[in-house]
């Protein structure tokens, strides 16, 4: 590395929006995010790391689909988006503040704070019942992944779950009801995120969806060939609908048969590198998926998040293309989405 390179890096990156677009929280119970602690993020991590912006998520693991364990998944979810915006009103050493609107990731940078992003992981939690999805907005989540691993009342998953009894296609993509929920959360400004969804499932949510879909953690399969990871025609669904891949920083995805340590922000920005060739700056974007699965060896916890920009500079990447691919896009279509609302 050339190290003459490494304090413009540094430089550019302390001014970029920098969002990270998904983090996983710990639940029920885990340390104070406001101290320092083993996990891959908390605030003093971000801080340290120069990450402005983080979206965090309520995930809900897929179970047995039956009317109670919906329920169930609902209540999960809005109790972790509860705790989400608690953790923005909290009062400490490090401000922090919501940010459930671009304008607002925008201002908390501004005014010296960590965007606090809510999110929902897993449709599961709708069940039924789309009027759930507007309860989810309105705790400020700004996604909702179609599915997580396993099929659900909405959509087939990349990952059939055989031991709930999933078929290779149950919906051959989206369900009817699948089709209402992405009508919903165009109603409600949330985005459409096909991370986890079935390629079927992924090409009709582009096709439903008013806004433009988003995979907040995903992959190149043309580099590593993972069920989770997107063919270059998807790429292309995703530049045609003027949406965004958010690669991510969990190895399996990003190398075969590698161990996290064996795998490094070089393997991460080959996959950054064949997106912006495919499908142009514009639609790439940058997640870690920590205390998710996520962690590469340099890129291991929120506070290493430089090390990203530095080998992205390293490869030509000038303050405009960082600024995109840092949370530029993500915005954008988070504006889109918020625009289509009413
Ligand atoms: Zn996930």
């Amino acid at each position: 590395m050339n190290d003459a390179l490494q304090p413009d890096a540094l430089s550019i990156h302390r001014t970029l929006v920098t969002l990270d677009t998904h983090i996983d929280i710990p639940w029920p119970t885990g340390p104070d995010p406001f101290q320092d602690s083993t996990r891959k993020v908390d605030l003093p991590k971000m801080l340290r790391g120069g990450l402005t912006a983080g979206c965090f998520v309520a995930y809900v693991p897929q179970t047995t689909r039956t009317p109670g364990s919906e329920d169930a998944a609902y209540s999960r979810a809005l109790a972790m988006l509860d705790h989400i915006n608690r953790m923005a009103r909290t009062q400490s050493a490090i401000p922090v503040r919501l940010a459930a609107r671009a304008d607002e990731i925008e201002a908390a940078r501004r005014a010296g704070a960590i965007g606090i992003v809510p999110c929902v992981e897993n449709g599961f939690a709708v069940g039924a019942d789309l009027s759930r999805i507007a309860a989810f907005r309105a705790r400020g989540a700004v996604y909702m992944t179609l599915t997580h691993n396993g099929h659900n009342a909405l959509a087939d998953s990349c990952t059939p779950r055989r031991d709930l009894g999933d078929r290779g296609n149950e919906h051959g993509g989206l369900s009817m009801l699948g089709k209402a929920a992405i009508a919903a959360m165009n109603r409600a400004g949330m985005l459409v995120d096909v991370a986890h969804a079935s390629r079927d499932s992924m090409v009709q949510a582009a096709d439903e969806s008013r806004s433009p879909v988003v995979s907040t953690h995903s992959c190149i399969s043309a580099l590593c060939d993972h069920s989770r990871n997107m063919a270059d025609w998807q790429l292309d669904v995703i530049r045609d609908v003027k949406g965004v891949i958010q690669i991510t920083a969990v190895s399996a995805f990003l190398k075969a048969n590698a161990k996290p340590e064996e795998v490094t922000v070089a393997d991460f920005a080959d996959h950054i590198d064949h997106a912006v060739k495919r499908i142009g700056i514009d639609h790439v974007g940058i997640s870690s998926d920590f205390d998710g699965g996520g962690g590469i060896s340099d890129w291991n916890d929120a506070g290493q998040c430089p090390n990203i920009t530095i080998e992205l500079v390293r490869r030509g990447y000038d303050r405009g293309a960082l600024e995109k691919l840092w949370g530029g896009n993500f915005l954008r279509v988070m504006r889109v989405a918020e625009g289509l609302a009413g």
